[in-house]
């Protein structure tokens, strides 16, 4: 068992913007990427959390990503919006990009954001749900490295490729459903290595492309599987065709190319889709829906979870989050 220290959450976001800070991020990157940081530790997406931190810091130690990045909005037609990162820091650039976004969907009713020159290492739930609170749905999508193998492949060429949907609700938080495509994120693969734990049969393939519940042998050398077999292969490949078939960015197998190999993440595209129900939805959208969640959550067997509670739930704990002490030692001696 990996030892932890109890740490509250301003004192997270203070290690992380301090560290950011030193590593040549300006205040204004500094301040977006720590509360990105700090609300993954909130509500327990602790793959994404300071679990990344040392990665962001490579990368900006090593000048592969802009510190003071300024990412540029351009209306191209009344529902589509390109933005430029400026080769910083993913959420940077959704700061700049979701309020573009949200106005061209509130007036057109669907409005679709086309990111690149960006780095994302992030989870996807903190954008959508930015969209969802505007009362629209949102969908995101982002792909990586090559790190998961196509179903009848035992090599990597998809990035693990992370989906993510939210949808408003009036009185409740969104429902936010936000996962890789690969059977398991790669952050939790490497969180599981580290305390020592071994994943389930499915996961990955090792270096010799043997199945293997060991998760040192997938993250160095190994590779990842998509979940569902060639179901999640195919959900995969169009996130691979909706972030850089789309946007004109590069596809994971060509991203490696032309990673410098810090260690941080890699410069890539973004999809990202906002839907208005009440401009799209005949009347009443909201008990409608409302109403479906009900029923659905009132299902006979071992109990519906909505996806998003769990984290929604986290979210409301005031109390000190548990920190891995390594992880610590890590960032502290950046
Ligand atoms: P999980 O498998 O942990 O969860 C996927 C989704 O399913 C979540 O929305 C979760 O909701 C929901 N869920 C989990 N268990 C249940 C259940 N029993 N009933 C109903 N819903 C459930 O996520 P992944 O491991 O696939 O992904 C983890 C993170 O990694 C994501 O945030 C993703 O964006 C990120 N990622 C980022 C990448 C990048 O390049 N930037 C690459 C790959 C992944 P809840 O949150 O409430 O638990």
């Amino acid at each position: 068992m990996s030892q932890t220290q109890a740490m509250s959450l301003d004192e997270i976001y203070q290690l992380a913007f301090d560290t950011l800070s030193r590593a040549g991020a300006d205040e204004h990157n500094a301040k977006i990427l720590a509360s990105v940081l700090v609300n993954a530790e909130r509500d327990g997406s602790h793959s994404h959390g300071l679990f990344r931190l040392p990665a962001y810091v490579a990368g900006l130690k090593s000048k592969k990503i802009n510190g003071c990045a300024r990412a540029e909005v351009t209306q191209v037609t009344s529902s589509f919006i390109r933005v430029d990162g400026n080769r910083g820091l993913a959420p940077t650039a959704h700061d700049a990009a979701i309020p573009a976004l949200v106005k061209a969907a509130q007036k057109t009713g669907v409005a679709i954001a086309a990111i690149h020159r960006c780095f994302h290492m992030a989870a996807l739930w903190p954008e959508v749900e930015a969209i969802a609170e505007y009362g629209l749905a949102g969908i995101a999508c982002t792909n990586y490295m090559p790190s998961v193998a196509p179903a009848g492949a035992n090599q990597a060429f998809f990035g693990t490729n992370p989906i993510a949907f939210a949808w408003p609700r009036s009185s409740k938080t969104p429902i936010v459903y936000d996962m890789a495509t690969a059977a398991m994120a790669l952050g939790d693969v490497q969180v599981a290595a580290r305390d020592g734990k071994k994943v389930p049969p499915g996961t990955g393939l090792d270096n010799e492309g043997q199945p293997t519940t060991d998760p040192s042998a997938i993250a160095k050398g190994g590779v990842l599987l998509p979940f569902g077999g060639y179901k999640g292969s195919g959900m995969s490949m169009m996130v691979e065709l909706l972030t850089a078939g789309l946007t004109g960015e590069t596809f994971s197998d060509e991203t490696k190319a032309r990673d410098n190999a810090d260690g941080g993440p890699p410069i890539g595209g973004q999809f990202l889709l906002a839907m208005s129900p009440e401009i799209i939805a005949i009347d009443d959208w909201q008990s409608h829906c409302d109403s479906f969640f009900e029923r659905m959550s009132g299902l006979p067997g071992q109990g519906v979870r909505l996806p998003g509670e769990r984290r929604h739930k986290n979210r409301r704990s005031t109390a000190k989050r548990q920190i891995n002490s390594e992880l610590l030692e890590k960032i502290h001696a950046l």
